[in-house]
Protein backbone atom coordinates (compact mmCIF):
# COMPACT_ATOMS: atom_id res chain seq x y z
CA UNK A 1 0.00 0.00 0.00
CA UNK A 2 1.61 3.19 -1.25
CA UNK A 3 2.14 5.40 1.55
CA UNK A 4 3.22 9.27 1.69
CA UNK A 5 6.63 10.31 2.83
CA UNK A 6 8.32 13.78 4.15
CA UNK A 7 11.23 14.24 2.00
CA UNK A 8 13.72 16.99 4.21
CA UNK A 9 15.50 19.89 2.83
CA UNK A 10 18.41 19.07 0.67
CA UNK A 11 21.30 20.25 -1.46
CA UNK A 12 20.78 17.98 -4.24
CA UNK A 13 22.62 19.11 -7.48
CA UNK A 14 26.96 17.67 -7.62
CA UNK A 15 27.71 20.50 -10.22
CA UNK A 16 28.27 23.62 -8.34
CA UNK A 17 29.76 25.35 -11.43
CA UNK A 18 27.53 24.48 -13.90
CA UNK A 19 25.00 27.08 -14.96
CA UNK A 20 21.84 24.60 -15.03
CA UNK A 21 22.23 24.48 -11.57
CA UNK A 22 23.24 27.96 -10.80
CA UNK A 23 19.47 28.91 -10.06
CA UNK A 24 19.02 26.09 -7.24
CA UNK A 25 22.40 27.52 -5.68
CA UNK A 26 21.08 30.95 -5.28
CA UNK A 27 18.60 29.28 -2.52
CA UNK A 28 19.80 25.50 -2.09
CA UNK A 29 18.44 25.51 1.19
CA UNK A 30 14.38 26.11 0.32
CA UNK A 31 14.87 23.16 -2.65
CA UNK A 32 13.15 20.04 -2.15
CA UNK A 33 11.94 17.48 -3.38
CA UNK A 34 7.56 16.40 -3.65
CA UNK A 35 5.29 14.70 -5.59
CA UNK A 36 3.67 16.44 -8.57
CA UNK A 37 0.30 16.45 -6.14
CA UNK A 38 1.59 18.65 -4.12
CA UNK A 39 3.48 21.07 -6.37
CA UNK A 40 1.13 24.21 -5.92
CA UNK A 41 0.97 27.75 -7.24
CA UNK A 42 3.97 29.72 -7.36
CA UNK A 43 6.41 26.86 -6.66
CA UNK A 44 9.09 26.97 -9.17
CA UNK A 45 9.84 23.89 -10.84
CA UNK A 46 13.33 23.33 -11.39
CA UNK A 47 13.95 19.04 -12.37
CA UNK A 48 12.48 15.87 -12.46
CA UNK A 49 13.77 12.92 -9.99
CA UNK A 50 13.84 9.88 -9.79
CA UNK A 51 16.39 6.87 -8.33
CA UNK A 52 18.34 8.00 -11.10
CA UNK A 53 18.84 11.31 -9.91
CA UNK A 54 17.56 14.79 -11.16
CA UNK A 55 17.04 15.80 -14.56
CA UNK A 56 17.38 19.54 -14.70
CA UNK A 57 15.02 21.85 -17.16
CA UNK A 58 16.80 24.33 -19.20
CA UNK A 59 14.27 26.86 -18.38
CA UNK A 60 12.76 26.56 -14.78
CA UNK A 61 9.59 27.40 -14.62
CA UNK A 62 6.55 28.80 -12.06
CA UNK A 63 3.64 26.15 -11.23
CA UNK A 64 0.46 27.02 -12.13
CA UNK A 65 -2.06 24.29 -11.59
CA UNK A 66 -4.79 23.68 -13.59
CA UNK A 67 -7.02 20.77 -13.46
CA UNK A 68 -6.09 18.15 -15.92
CA UNK A 69 -7.98 17.17 -19.48
CA UNK A 70 -6.93 13.70 -21.03
CA UNK A 71 -9.22 14.77 -24.48
CA UNK A 72 -6.98 18.27 -24.40
CA UNK A 73 -5.75 18.86 -27.63
CA UNK A 74 -2.75 20.51 -26.98
CA UNK A 75 -0.40 17.18 -28.12
CA UNK A 76 0.88 16.42 -24.71
CA UNK A 77 -1.98 15.76 -22.50
CA UNK A 78 -2.97 12.99 -24.84
CA UNK A 79 0.05 11.12 -24.25
CA UNK A 80 -0.90 10.46 -20.18
CA UNK A 81 -4.26 9.82 -20.78
CA UNK A 82 -4.01 5.97 -20.34
CA UNK A 83 -2.06 6.76 -16.97
CA UNK A 84 -3.20 4.41 -14.74
CA UNK A 85 -2.92 6.56 -11.35
CA UNK A 86 -4.18 10.28 -11.12
CA UNK A 87 -2.35 13.08 -13.98
CA UNK A 88 -2.04 16.51 -12.65
CA UNK A 89 -1.56 19.42 -14.60
CA UNK A 90 1.14 21.65 -13.54
CA UNK A 91 1.52 24.72 -16.09
CA UNK A 92 -0.58 24.87 -18.85
CA UNK A 93 0.44 27.50 -21.89
CA UNK A 94 3.39 28.74 -19.79
CA UNK A 95 6.54 28.63 -20.39
CA UNK A 96 5.53 26.56 -23.35
CA UNK A 97 2.70 26.56 -25.44
CA UNK A 98 1.14 23.35 -24.66
CA UNK A 99 0.27 21.77 -21.33
CA UNK A 100 2.66 20.32 -18.50
CA UNK A 101 0.89 17.17 -17.42
CA UNK A 102 2.57 14.99 -14.82
CA UNK A 103 1.81 11.78 -13.06
CA UNK A 104 0.27 12.70 -9.38
CA UNK A 105 3.18 10.62 -7.89
CA UNK A 106 5.84 11.56 -10.36
CA UNK A 107 8.94 13.48 -8.28
CA UNK A 108 9.52 17.11 -8.91
CA UNK A 109 12.70 19.36 -7.30
CA UNK A 110 11.31 22.74 -6.65
CA UNK A 111 11.79 26.07 -4.66
CA UNK A 112 8.11 25.78 -2.97
CA UNK A 113 6.35 29.37 -3.15
CA UNK A 114 5.37 29.03 0.42
CA UNK A 115 8.82 28.45 2.37
CA UNK A 116 9.53 25.69 5.09
CA UNK A 117 10.47 27.25 8.31
CA UNK A 118 13.63 27.47 9.66
CA UNK A 119 14.51 25.47 12.52
CA UNK A 120 16.70 26.54 15.16
CA UNK A 121 19.68 24.26 15.91
CA UNK A 122 18.97 22.28 19.24
CA UNK A 123 20.29 23.70 22.32
CA UNK A 124 23.54 22.26 23.82
CA UNK A 125 21.42 21.37 26.90
CA UNK A 126 19.03 19.41 25.22
CA UNK A 127 21.66 17.18 23.10
ZN1 LIG B 1 -3.17 19.86 -22.82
Amino acid sequence: MPQSVDFFEALVTAYPCDADHAPLLEDPVHARVARAEDVVDGDLILAAVDWNGADYFNDQYTAHREPYDPTCQCGVCCHLADEPGLVVLLSNGHPWETCDPWPANALVLIVPARRLPVLAPPRAESL
